[in-house]
């Protein structure tokens, strides 16, 4: 079984919309696409947030765009299945779940994309001016969010574990500790993790996370399921065959996750 939850459309930073993206994901023979734009409620000024984000002011126009296409799309061997990425932060993550309950979603990603106010993935260039110390902290200060986010019990799923590698500014010390202790708040929390295919095309070149949280991850029990974070339809499933790999060389056997109003089972 193979799905792809982890996807954005021209509702957030995508360049496609919903249907595109579903229908990229039904032609690749996938049984399960979901569409997961990006939800910030950052609190803190970032006007740049709006320029990659869903309108917060617009998830019912989100939602029913994404039930059309559902209700088009959909047939026995194919589902479509709706949810967001929300970001994590600690100030408003109860407040901002609470809003969101009243939507018919089947799942919720919770990411990291913020150390404190800085932005983790934007680009290199905002990590070229910081002092190797600096660089540290944002690893610290991003394990503990990623931490507190899986133990919220909030989300489905916790993204792209390991981000901050993506342009190779990495810390001096092991964060292998950090990564496991967060692990551990999502095994008690019952929240799953992704293997997040899209780390393949960036300059780290590998997925996130690395195969040593991966193999922690299926040790302690935390359930795990490929992802491609596609901005685009052509990427649904890119580096499939390679992330079930490293899933299975990780230990586990079953490579998908099914989130239905957010009950989720392994076929
Ligand atoms: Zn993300
Ligand atoms: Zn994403």
């Amino acid at each position: 079984m193979r799905t792809s939850y982890h996807n954005h459309s021209k509702w957030s930073d995508g360049i496609a919309s919903i249907e595109q993206m579903a229908l990229a994901a039904k032609n690749a023979k996938l049984d399960e696409f979901g569409i997961s734009d990006h939800y910030i409620e950052a609190p803190f000024d970032n006007s740049e947030i709006a320029e990659w984000c869903l309108d917060v002011n617009r998830v019912d126009e989100y939602v029913e765009d994404a039930l059309d296409v559902k209700k088009r799309l959909e047939t026995d061997t194919f589902k479509v299945k709706i949810g967001l990425e929300v970001d994590f932060f600690q100030e408003n993550a109860d407040e901002v779940a609470k809003k969101l309950k009243k939507y018919p979603f089947d799942y919720l990603i919770g990411a990291v994309h913020f150390s404190g106010t800085f932005p983790i993935d934007l680009s290199a260039e905002s990590w070229k001016p910081l002092e190797q110390e600096k660089i540290d902290e944002i690893w610290r200060i991003y394990w503990k969010k990623i931490r507190l986010a899986a133990a919220s019990g909030h989300y489905s799923f916790i993204a792209h574990l390991d981000l901050p590698k993506k342009f190779l500014f990495l810390p001096e010390y092991d964060y292998s500790d950090d990564a496991f202790r967060a692990l551990r708040a999502a095994k008690k929390a019952d929240v799953a993790i992704e293997i997040n295919t899209a780390g393949w095309a960036k300059p780290c070149k590998s997925p996130y996370p690395a195969a040593n949280i991966l193999a922690y991850a299926c040790e302690i029990g935390v359930p795990a399921l490929v992802s491609a974070d596609a901005h685009e339809p052509e990427h649904v499933d890119r580096f499939y065959d390679e992330a079930e790999e490293r899933l299975r060389q990780a230990g586990y056997r079953k490579t998908a996750c099914v989130f239905d109003k957010f009950v989720r089972t392994i076929p």
